[in-house]
Formats: structure tokens, sequence, C-alpha cells
């Protein structure tokens, strides 16, 4: 077996991302994290929906999917159902991941499958030219609202929580290291974890000062993350101090460990004859 390096993750393709993109934070702190917990690239499936950052899949070198619009957390289900041995990760992006694809989040969470969720925040639309996504803050100019949006944000980290999701955490862009262990700490967790992750498109909603002159990681700041209750306030804060890192983390049984039909291993290991077939469509359901 050869011996893990940082570019065992790297597929040698460039990036098209705009220069000055917070998608590049994100890779890098992605591949860091798989190197530093030495995991081994044909064990990582990513799965990417539509978007800026649905390219992430073409320049790291695990198994992949570029999926449709949306639909990151309904693949990313199957594919951990059917080898629940393979670490299994979602990138989507707000457009993605909030609106068409919103309803997925909540179930997966409730659900605590072992999937690992990152949505690239960007605010805005980007591969489509900067237009308004339900995380663009009220009064924000984009294409699509000239004159200001005037739609209440959605909070995803309160929405997180509120849906039985045990492992939620904020990211940003500008602080690759603190990225990099939030994507360790998700990787090492037993269910679903969820980092929305503050992402500046430098070029239609270049937010990186505002959220620099913010941030603060909660990790510094003496929070306890079993405390839903604290969680849930620190999720509402959102003033001119912005909180990044772990919000809440909590052991709870994940779905593959409750399930008779996948806790005597991995479907896609067994012959179909030898799976109870009620079990399996318990699974599927
Ligand atoms: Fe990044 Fe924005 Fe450019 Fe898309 S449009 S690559 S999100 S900077």
């Amino acid at each position: 077996m050869s011996q893990i390096t940082l570019k065992s993750y790297d597929t040698g393709r460039k990036p098209v991302w705009c220069p000055g993109c917070g998608n590049f934070a994100i890779l890098t702190a992605f591949k860091r994290a798989l190197y530093e917990l030495k995991i081994r690239p044909e064990k990582v499936v990513v799965v990417s929906g539509i978007g800026c950052h649905g390219r992430i899949t073409g320049y790291v070198k695990t198994n992949s999917i570029h999926t449709i619009h949306g639909r990151v957390l309904p693949i990313a289900t199957g594919i951990k159902l059917a080898n629940h041995e393979l670490l299994v990760f979602g990138f989507a992006g707000d457009g993605d991941a909030y609106a068409i694809g919103l309803g997925h989040l909540p179930h997966a969470a409730r659900r605590n499958i072992d999937i690992k969720y990152v949505v690239h925040n960007n605010m805005v639309f980007g591969l489509t030219t900067g237009q308004v996504t339900p995380t663009t803050p009220v009064g924000v100019k984009t294409r699509s609202t000239p004159y200001g949006n005037v739609e209440q944000p959605l909070n995803p980290l309160a929405l997180a929580l509120a849906s039985g999701a045990t492992f939620v955490a904020r990211g940003f862009s500008g602080d690759v290291n603190h990225l990099t262990y939030l994507f360790k700490e998700a990787i090492k967790h037993k269910g679903f974890a969820f980092i929305d992750v503050l992402q500046p498109c430098y070029t239609f909603y270049n937010t990186y000062s505002y959220f620099r002159e913010r941030v603060y990681k909660l990790e510094e700041a003496g929070h306890d993350p079993t405390n839903l209750e604290e969680a849930l306030k620190k999720a509402y804060e959102w003033n001119n101090r912005i909180p990044i890192g772990i919000f809440y983390k909590v052991k709870r049984p994940t779905f593959e460990e409750l399930k008779d039909a996948l806790r005597r291993g991995p479907l896609a290991r067994r012959n179909i004859e030898d799976v109870d077939i009620t079990g399996i469509y318990e699974v599927f359901r």
C-alpha cells in the first residue's frame, strides 16, 4: 500500500474558480483533514451539487459524483446505505442546499446518518452571476434584487439544531486552519455532521472583510458544545460578533447502527440471497 501524502488527494486539475474565491480554502482544508487523519482516498466518496462549489469533485482524487441541483443529501444517503464503511462527504452551495434542496437537511439530521455535509454559504448564486439566495442578508443588492433584498434570510444552524443534528458547526474561508480542525472533528464524529462555511464569493458578494472583522471562535470563548440551548443562542448571534466553531456535538446512535440489515455489514459486500428482504425494504423505505 503506497504511503499517503497531501498529493494523494490531488487530481492535478487546476481549479477554475475566480482568484480569491472562498472555495479554495474549503478544498485545501478538506484535503488537509483527510491527510492529517491518514484516510485513504479510496475510502472516501465526495458528492457535490450544482453551483461553483460543485466543481470540487474534479479537484479531489477520491470516489466522487457531481450530481444534480439540491440532491446532494439523497445521493450521499444512498451511497452510505450501500456501503457504510465509506466516508461520505456531501458538498453543496447555499442556493443548492437551502433553496431547492432544503427539504433534505432536516431529515438527514434527525435520521443521524453518518454523512458529513458541508455548505459553501456565499449568500449568493455565484455560478449564474449573482442572484439572491435564501441566506442573502436583507438590503443586499444582487442581480435579481437590484433595489435590495427584502426577504429575511434563513438561519441554517438553527434549522439543523431544531432538526436534531448531532454535530453543528460554522467555518470561515478566511481561516483555513480552523476549517481543517472542523473537518477533522466532523470526520471523527459518528453521525450526521453539518458544517455551514462562510465562503465569500469574491466576484459577486465579497464579504471577506465583513466577516474578518466580526468572527470569533467558540472554542476560545468557553462555549459548551453539549448544551443545546446555548447552541441555539449562539446560532442567533449575528451582529458585531459572529461565532464560528462547533456549536453543538452530542452522541446518539447512528441510523446505520439502528438498522439490523446494516449491522451485519455493508450491503455492497453481501449476496442478495443472504440479505433479509424485510430489512432491506425497511432501509430503503
Ligand atoms: Fe467563487 Fe463567486 Fe467566482 Fe463562483 S463566482 S468561483 S463563488 S468567486
